[in-house]
């Protein structure tokens, strides 16, 4: 257990806590690795006198460690680690009363999508879906039954990058609470609480555990109130990770820095090389000039990240073609981890969204979404290249 090192840790620069923070060697044995605690429940010296565990549904020590270190890396006070991302999404919504109002981007991920309005509205919750990087109809959807405003930046397929100050004032002004899922970003690139967001959301699942071989979620805060309340939900609901998926993702956050820096050094010549090809009509990553969010994420952001989309010019058979044809890029949903994979929007992730609507929303036939992982640049342009020539000859 790592109390003291915490304190110290938050003066130290990101690549350091994302190897320390939460995780001081055991003070009995001097294992460096935070153990898994396999273990349900604690021996009590007399009812109540325990040593800070009860019950591994309300706290277990491994998951202490993932939380503090969390919390660090956004730069927040307080984390709370969830079995999924789902299970923190659901978690902030436990926050609302029936009759509350909420406001979300119109291209917020599916799942949040669906858990607001079939899970949530029978709960008498209201939402309204808006274009966030438009603020006079974000001022225009809000009332005075607003009481949380959902962003996420960028956003899933088309990289929109909402402008997180400028957004959680307007819920400031309202009265109402602002969350921001920062799975594409993470907080390597940016960290919403600087930027004045009440809650930090993330799926563990994507970057943060970062090899594809864990489910997860974590809300960081730095208000106390809501810290508890959110720690009421997690230990009533039950939606917490097992201690070796916590331990996964401490595995995980250690290498953050450094896998993100190589994804956004290979998207980005990705992005360019895309750019440039006679196969592509259009890239979209908001590292390139041509983004029309490219200014305020330069602003915001200390990196690009490892998302982009592409459209390729070509029909939907071709570019499902391409996305069956590569071999480096893995055809699979999903996204963040080491290997790259590759999809198709409009027959997947964004299947259930109706033809008309999908194609208004810029989500067209020949679009092709990848999670750049970090293999070598040279491959992944050889690959994309044997798959357009396969596709379009
Ligand atoms: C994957 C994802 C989620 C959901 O997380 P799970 O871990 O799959 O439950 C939420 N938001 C974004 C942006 C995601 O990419």
């Amino acid at each position: 257990m790592s109390d003291d090192h915490d304190d110290d840790a938050t003066e130290e620069r990101i690549e350091t806590r994302a190897i320390h923070a939460g995780q001081a060697p055991d003070e009995e044995t001097g294992a460096l690795m935070t153990p898994i605690y396999a273990n349900s429940t604690y021996k009590q010296d007399a009812p109540g006198d325990h040593r800070g565990y009860e019950y591994s549904r309300t706290g277990n020590p491994t998951r202490t460690d993932l939380e503090a270190n969390l919390a660090s890396l956004e730069g927040g006070e307080f984390g709370r680690a969830f079995s999924s991302g789902m299970g923190s999404i659901n978690t902030v919504l436990n926050l609302l009363e029936s009759g509350d109002h909420v406001v979300a981007g119109d291209d917020v991920y599916g799942g949040t999508h669906r858990i607001f309005t079939q899970v949530y509205e029978d709960y008498d919750l209201s939402f309204n879906f808006v274009d966030t990087t438009d603020h006079d109809a974000v001022r225009e959807a809000m009332t005075e039954d607003t009481e949380l405003l959902w962003v996420e930046s960028p956003t899933n397929p088309l990289l929109n990058v909402n402008d997180i100050d400028a957004l959680t004032d307007i819920a400031d002004e309202y009265g109402a609470l602002s969350a921001v899922d920062n799975t594409f970003a993470t907080p390597m690139l940016q960290r919403p609480l600087e930027h004045g967001a009440d809650i930090v959301s993330h799926s563990l699942t994507k970057y943060l555990g970062g090899h594809s071989d864990v489910v997860g979620g974590a809300l960081i805060t730095d208000d106390h109130e809501l810290d508890e309340r959110i720690g009421f939900y997690q230990n009533s609901v039950g939606a917490t990770p097992s201690p070796f998926d916590c331990f996964l993702v401490l595995r995980g956050t250690k290498t953050l820095p450094v896998r993100m820096d190589r994804h956004c050094e290979n998207a980005d010549e990705l992005a360019h090389w895309l750019e440039d090809h006679d196969a592509v009509d259009r890239v979209y990553y908001p590292g390139l000039a041509s983004h029309p969010d490219h200014d305020l994420a330069v602003e915001q952001m200390d990196d690009f990240g490892g998302m982009l989309s592409f459209e390729l010019d070509g029909t939907l058979d071709e570019a499902r073609t391409v996305v069956a044809e590569t071999e480096v890029f893995t055809l699979a949903e999903s996204l963040g981890g080491v290997e790259s994979l590759i999809e198709q929007p409009a027959t997947m992730t964004h299947a259930a969204i109706p033809k008309e609507e999908r194609v208004a929303a810029g989500l067209t036939d020949g679009l092709i979404r990848v999670s750049v992982g970090v293999e070598h640049i040279d491959d992944m342009k050889a690959d994309l290249q044997r798959a357009f020539d396969a596709a379009l000859e």
